[in-house]
């Protein structure tokens, strides 16, 4: 029905561009405006819950990135047009000891608790989305359907339980590691290389737990074989939740076109990110590198940190980029992994996690007031509503119901 009302929009603004002698400029504009309004949209990845435990932020207001206000706001989300957005329980790989691993579920239990008052908090604007069905339901209510998803296993410990228990929790998706190996699987970017050659005995246990909660299985961050790995043996499609294509930038969180056409057999979706070294590769900018690697250095690589030493980091972090700026990618260097992604293995396979408070941002997308910037060049381009509808939601949607078909226990 609201496809009808804009197919019928589009031929009137098609007629009026045709009979017309303008540019067309406001028209593409408007019609892009309309499909943004129109279609679901969806955020697979953010790292919004990172501010949570800031006395200074409050999600129910807007907050502004110039002043370090973050990136996503529930206000800033109904100005920019986001519906549906997964906000990440984060864990930097810390020690894989006995005291490690309670510290990094306790940990997570905290930021648990952070991202449920936060929607508790403001129950007119946002509600906790639980299924796929959940984000439209709360888009017919008026209110931001808020998602979880567990960034690193690294909290499940050796405890397969603990699946549960997150999943009790509201998380819809593990991410199976970060940066660092960790018990379940290798890491894309470890320094010391892989050490289960892929996905571990335990992360095959992890990966058919998942499987039977109807978990969503996200092979972002983790090493090639890992990935191949886990296509292997899961049940379900899985997704890639905040990754791009290493054809375009070549960095190994990135997925080479190999594994792009294994996740299109999987029926799985990527989720381009709009982290601009994962975008495009930055010109090298070595005094801006040293200084990072200090910061890194210096804070143990966000690892294992408390609420206060994370925001020191944080400070330290962006005084850095403030100090030596750089140049970001854009949004239409983006789009660029989309319509490789597209031409390579389809529609179908693709979507949008954009790493906001997390590192993501592009010159013309530096919060989620920007995103309809997307859904403009994906018109400027030629995308049709149907396919912008699949690449902000249809597309990670139809794998989040297959992975909850497969639900056993
Ligand atoms: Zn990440």
């Amino acid at each position: 029905m609201h496809n009808l009302r804009l197919l019928l929009l589009l031929l009137a603004s098609a007629i009026v561009l045709a009979v017309s002698n303008i540019t067309g400029k406001e028209d593409i504009e408007s019609i892009a405006a309309e499909i943004h309004r129109e279609v679901l949209t969806l955020d697979s990845h953010t790292d919004t819950p990172l501010l949570l435990s800031r006395d200074d932020f409050d999600i129910g207001r807007r907050n502004s990135h110039l002043q370090r206000g973050g990136q996503v706001d529930f206000p800033r989300m109904f100005e920019g047009g986001l519906d549906a957005a997964f906000f990440a329980v984060f864990l930097g790989q810390g020690e894989r000891t006995t005291e490690g691993n309670k510290a990094a579920k306790e940990r997570a239990m905290h930021i648990f608790e952070l991202i449920h008052s936060a929607i508790d908090n403001h129950p007119g604007m946002a509600g906790l989305a639980l299924s796929a069905d959940d984000a439209y339901r709360l888009r017919e209510e008026g209110k931001l359907a808020i998602y979880i998803g567990l960034e690193n296993g690294y909290p499940i410990g050796r405890e397969i339980n603990l699946v549960d228990k997150y999943y009790d929790l509201g998380a819809r998706y593990i991410t199976l590691s970060h940066s660092r190996n960790n018990d379940i699987c290798d890491s894309s970017t470890d320094p010391a290389g892989p050490e289960h050659g892929g996905l571990s005995e335990f992360g095959r246990d992890v990966v058919r737990r998942m499987n039977d909660l109807g978990m969503i299985v996200d092979v972002s961050h983790i090493s090639d074989q890992a990935f191949y790995d886990v296509l292997e043996i899961s049940q379900a499609p899985v997704v890639a939740s905040h990754s791009n294509a290493r054809a375009l930038c070549d960095h190994p969180r990135n997925m080479d076109d190999d594994m792009l056409i294994a996740l299109k057999n999987n029926g799985g979706v990527i989720q381009v990110c709009i982290l601009s070294a994962y975008v495009k590769t930055p010109e090298p900018n070595p005094a801006r590198e040293a200084a990072l690697d200090e910061v890194r250095e210096k804070f143990n690589h966000f690892e294992g940190l408390t609420d206060e030493e994370m925001e020191t980091a944080r400070e330290a972090w962006f005084g850095v980029q403030e100090k030596y700026p750089r140049e970001l990618a854009t949004v239409a260097d983006l789009v660029d992994h989309i319509d490789h992604i597209v031409d390579l293995i389809g529609i179908d396979y693709v979507g949008i996690g954009t790493d906001f408070d997390g590192g993501g941002s592009l010159d013309d997308c530096r919060d989620v007031t920007e995103i309809g910037n997307i859904t403009l060049e994906l018109v400027r381009r030629g995308y049709t509503i149907e396919e912008i509808e699949k690449i902000w939601s249809g597309n990670f949607m139809r794998v989040f119901r297959q992975v909850e078909s497969k639900r056993s226990r």
